[in-house]
C-alpha cells in the first residue's frame, strides 16, 4: 500500500525528524569522497525547509565499535557538506539525545536544519533500544524515513523511533517512496512479460530472490559466476570457474522448479587468468576447458538475453553478467545494460554492483529506477516485508 509522503503533510512550524542515509565514504582526513547520498536526500530536505519546517537529520556512518565516539566516523563533515549544498548554515550537535542535541533542536527556527551525531555512537541504535528511541522521538512532531539503504534493518531509528511517535505523523521521504513504487509495487503488479536478470558472484546470495521471482516472473536470465554452479548441476564442465559446489543440489532443485522460465547462458567468455590481458576463448556453455575460467557470458548469450529483454514490459536486474570491472569481460553486462536502456519497459536496477555497472556504462538515466540500496533492494526482491516501512502511515 502507498505510504503518506513528506509532500502530503504541512511541516510549517513543526519539527520533522528525518532518518537519512548520510553513510558517505570519507578519506583519512575526513573529507567526503563521494557526496551522492547527501545530494540524493536534498529533495526531501528541501521540501521540509522550503515550507517552513524545522528539520532534524539523523543517520549512521560506518560501523563504530563499542559505545564511545569515534572522530573518524563523525557526521560533522556531512553536516558541513549539506550546508555547502543548501547554501545556508546547518547546525550540528555532537550527540544524539544529550543536552546539546536537545538544546539545539529546541532552538531551531522555521526553515532551519540540525544534524545530530552518528546514531551508532549510541549502542541503543543497533539494539533497537526503546529508551534511546523515545528520547529521539520527543525531539519532533513528525517522523520521516528517507533512508532506503537501512529499511531492511530494525535499528532504533528505523523502527523503535517511529513506534515511539505516539500518533504523530510517520511518513516516507521521496527516495523511499520511489524505491517502494518500483521495487515493491511494480513487481507485485508487473506488466508482462516480466523478465528478471540475475548475475553476480554467488548463487547463495541470490537463492531467495530466485525463489521469489520464479513465482512472479515470466523469465529469469542467469549470468555471472553463479551460472557455472547451475552448469555443474547440469553435468557441464566448468574448468577453473568460480563455483559453489555445496550449492549444486540446490541449483538442481531451482532448475527443476524454474523449468522453461530459467534461462542459462548458451556460451561463455573464458580466460586462463583473472586478468583482462589473459588468453581468451569463447566456448559453448558447459564446455569450459581445464586451465580456463568463465569470466563473462558469451556473445550468443548476450544477443539472446538482449532479445528477451527487448520483448519485456517489466525488467528487474540484479548482478553483473561477468567481471564487468575488467574489460573485455564487461561486454556481456554492457549488452544487457544497453538492451534495458533501449527498451521501453519499466526497468528496475537493483542496488550494489548492477547500479554501479549501469552508472559506469552511462545508461543510468535511461532506466526507470536505479535502487540506492544494496542489501535492502535484494531483500525487497526476495519479497521480504520491512517493519520499518510497514509501520509508517498509509495513504
Ligand atoms: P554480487 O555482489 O554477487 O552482485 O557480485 C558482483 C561481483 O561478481 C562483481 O565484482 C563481478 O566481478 C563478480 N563476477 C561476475 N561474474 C563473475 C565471474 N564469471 N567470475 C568471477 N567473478 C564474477
Amino acid at each position: 500500500m502507498a505510504k503518506v509522503t513528506i509532500a502530503d503533510i504541512d511541516p510549517a512550524g513543526k519539527t520533522v525528524l528525518m532518518r537519512v542515509d548520510f553513510n558517505v565514504p570519507l578519506d583519512d582526513e575526513q573529507n567526503i569522497t563521494d557526496d551522492r547520498r547527501i545530494r540524493m536526500a536534498l529533495p526531501s530536505i528541501q521540501s521540509v525547509i522550503d515550507r517552513g519546517g524545522r528539520l532534524i537529520l539523523m543517520s549512521h556512518l560506518g560501523r563504530p565499535k563499542g559505545d564511545g565516539t569515534d572522530a573518524k566516523l563523525s557526521l560533522k563533515p556531512a553536516a558541513e557538506k549539506l550546508s555547502e549544498l543548501l547554501g545556508k548554515p546547518v547546525a550540528f550537535a555532537a550527540d544524539t539525545v544529550g543536552d546539546e542535541a536537545r538544546t539545539k533542536a529546541a532552538a531551531l527556527a522555521d526553515g532551519e536544519v540540525l544534524v545530530v551525531e552518528n546514531l551508532r555512537f549510541n549502542p541503543g541504535e543497533k539494539k533497537g533500544d526503546k529508551e534511546f528511541a523515545a528520547a529521539l522521538a520527543t525531539l519532533a512532531d513528525v517522523y520521516c524515513n528517507d533512508a532506503f539503504g537501512t529499511c531492511h534493518r530494525t535499528d532504533a531509528s528505523m523502527v523503535a523511533v517511529p513506534e515511539a511517535m505516539d500518533g504523530k505523523p510517520k511518513v516516507v521521504g521521496f527516495l523511499v517512496a520511489k524505491e517502494i513504487q518500483y521495487l515493491s509495487e511494480a513487481i507485485a503488479n508487473p506488466q508482462r512479460p516480466f523478465v528478471a536478470i540475475l548475475g553476480g558472484a554467488k548463487v547463495s546470495d541470490k537463492i531467495s530472490v530466485i525463489e521469489n521471482l520464479i513465482g512472479i516472473c515470466d523469465k529469469i536470465l542467469i549470468g555471472g559466476a553463479m551460472a557455472y554452479t547451475f552448469s555443474l548441476a547440469q553435468g557441464g564442465k566448468v574448468g577453473d570457474s568460480l563455483v559453489e559446489k555445496d550449492k549444486v543440489e540446490l541449483a538442481k532443485e531451482l532448475l527443476e522448479r524454474g523449468g522453461e522460465k530459467l534461462m542459462l547462458p548458451v556460451d561463455t567468455h573464458c580466460g586462463d587468468d583473472f586478468k583482462g590481458d589473459c588468453n581468451k576463448v569463447i566456448v559453448d556453455a558447459g564446455e569450459i576447458p581445464d586451465g580456463y575460467e568463465g569470466l563473462d557470458i558469451g556473445p550468443k548469450t548476450a544477443a539472446l538475453y538482449a532479445e528477451t529483454v527487448g520483448a519485456a514490459k517489466t525488467v528487474v536486474w540484479n548482478g553483473p553478467m561477468g567481471v564487468f570491472e575488467m574489460p573485455p569481460f564487461d561486454e556481456g553486462t554492457k549488452a544487457v545494460a544497453q538492451a534495458i536502456a533501449e527498451s521501453d519497459s519499466t526497468s528496475v536496477i537493483g542496488g550494489g554492483d548492477s547500479a554501479a555497472a549501469i552508472q559506469q556504462l552511462g545508461f543510468a538515466d535511461q532506466v526507470s529506477h536505479v535502487s540506492t540500496g544494496g542489501g535492502a533492494s535484494l531483500a525487497m526482491l526476495e519479497g521480504q516485508e520491512f517493519a520499518a516501512v510497514n509501520l509508517l502511515d498509509d495513504k
